[in-house]
């Protein structure tokens, strides 16, 4: 049988971006440089779903995948994240009045860090499912009220009610999209009470960029506002709203459940042509953008410069991937105490903290996520460092990248074949 939508079951797929080999895991943590090198890949086959915009691996074996402790996804490190997380929370407390004698459910809680703080800014009562959640790292007086489960969400969970089911940053490692979404409807019966939230990268502005470190093996479906909006209503869901959070990066979904057909109620729901238009441009400026960023390492590294990447999560596996850096990055650093000297899947890079760096001294710092610039440029400056940072993001608007074809790569770069390859 032929591959078809997991979000609608149609069959008119466009491929447009393909990666043969890809670590399998981005936020998997290593003991040893040899494990990660060992970890499996796998193939990144994206493909666009004419009928309802839906983007998926359509390469991804689940079976490749090894979600546990030694899971680390967490950005509560950082106070520019724990602030959103608050902003959020609280104005989640607000739109669905939560409060003492009601209960919220996370699908996918990770670490539990928006559960834990949504239960002590509210006082509800929490349930909370995730394989990787870490029970010695929640110190709360909430901690009392909230029940962890470490496992996945699936039909052996279908009894547990709650007024407020939210899920973040988990749809998009799920393959079976449409099968998922029923389930959780099915757990809800006609209870049109009981509110649906879910938050997830938002891949419109991924396809806009050219943002290839977001496009990676663990994520297997990516979604814009349109083909999410889809999917909720074709699975029994009304939409209650639809938004994008955290500088455009992340898209919100609220919904309960529908008595009936519903129809689109949202402007940004009709994106199916301009999602398409994004789609067939997005291999080409990937190439392009790559094909710079080699250009401007190999300058660096022959004029003798150090270089470092901020983020070791799953954007800077994918960017170490694509550009495939090896001895030229000097320093893989993260806030995350948690990783430090750990290593990195398919590069087998050690993860350093920002201490490191006083040693290192790099020139040019690839910042993963735009968002973090200013507070990384204070840590580095309480250092005593002032290197150049480059945020990856934005470029898009800001540049004008040259055609991949005008630059003959040799020529253009200087650097041996084997130095880097894009
Ligand atoms: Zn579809």
């Amino acid at each position: 049988m032929s591959f078809v939508c997991q979000a609608c079951g149609g069959s008119d797929l466009k491929p447009f971006y393909r990666v043969p080999r890809v670590p399998a895991h981005s936020c998997l943590m290593f003991d040893t440089r040899r494990e990660a090198l060992a970890f499996p890949r796998g193939e990144l086959d994206i493909v666009f779903c004419r009928g309802c915009g839906f983007i998926q691996n359509r390469a991804f074996d689940a079976s490749l995948t090894r979600y546990s402790a030694a899971y680390e996804e967490t950005q509560a490190y950082s106070p520019r994240f724990l602030e959103f997380l608050r902003e959020l929370c609280d104005d989640q407390i607000a739109r669905f009045g939560l409060g003492p004698g009601r209960t919220a459910l996370e699908i996918g809680c990770g670490k539990g860090e928006f559960l834990v703080m949504l239960c002590e800014r509210s006082g509800c009562r929490g349930i909370g499912l995730d394989p990787s959640y870490r029970p010695e790292r929640t110190r709360s007086e909430a901690a009392s009220r909230i029940e962890f489960i470490r496992d996945f969400y699936g039909p052996r969970y279908a009894h547990l009610q709650a007024d407020y089911i939210c899920c973040r940053h988990t749809l998009e490692h799920i393959g079976p999209v449409r099968e998922f979404m029923r389930l959780i409807r099915s757990t809800i019966g006609d209870r049109r009470e009981v509110a649906v939230s879910f938050e997830l990268p938002d891949t419109e502005r991924v396809l806009e960029e050219g943002a290839f470190w977001d496009v990676y093996y663990e994520h297997c479906s990516y979604f814009t506002r349109g083909s999410l909006a889809r999917l909720f209503r074709a699975t029994g869901f009304e939409l209650l709203d639809l938004y994008k959070v955290y500088d455009g990066q992340y898209l919100i979904i609220e919904a309960r459940a529908a008595a009936g057909p519903t129809e689109a109620a949202f402007a940004a729901e009709d994106d199916l042509e301009r999602i398409e238009a994004l789609v067939e441009r997005f291999a080409d400026r990937v190439a392009r953008y790559t094909e710079m960023l080699a250009r401007e390492v190999c300058a660096h590294k022959q004029a003798g410069g150090r270089l470092a990447i901020w983020g070791s999560g799953s954007k800077g596996v994918s960017f170490i991937s694509a550009l495939g850096l090896g001895e030229e990055l000097d320093a893989v650093v993260d806030i995350n105490p948690h990783k430090h000297g750990k290593f990195l899947a398919g590069s087998g890079h050690e993860i350093v903290g920002p201490g490191a760096l006083q040693q290192i001294r790099p020139e040019l710092v690839y910042v993963m996520n735009p968002i973090y610039t200013e507070e990384i440029r204070r840590i580095l400056e309480e250092l005593g460092l002032r290197p150049r940072l480059v945020p990856l993001a934005g470029l898009d608007d800001a540049r004008d990248l040259p055609a991949a074809t005008a630059i003959p790569r040799a020529a253009a770069t200087g650097c041996d074949a084997g130095t880097l390859r894009t």
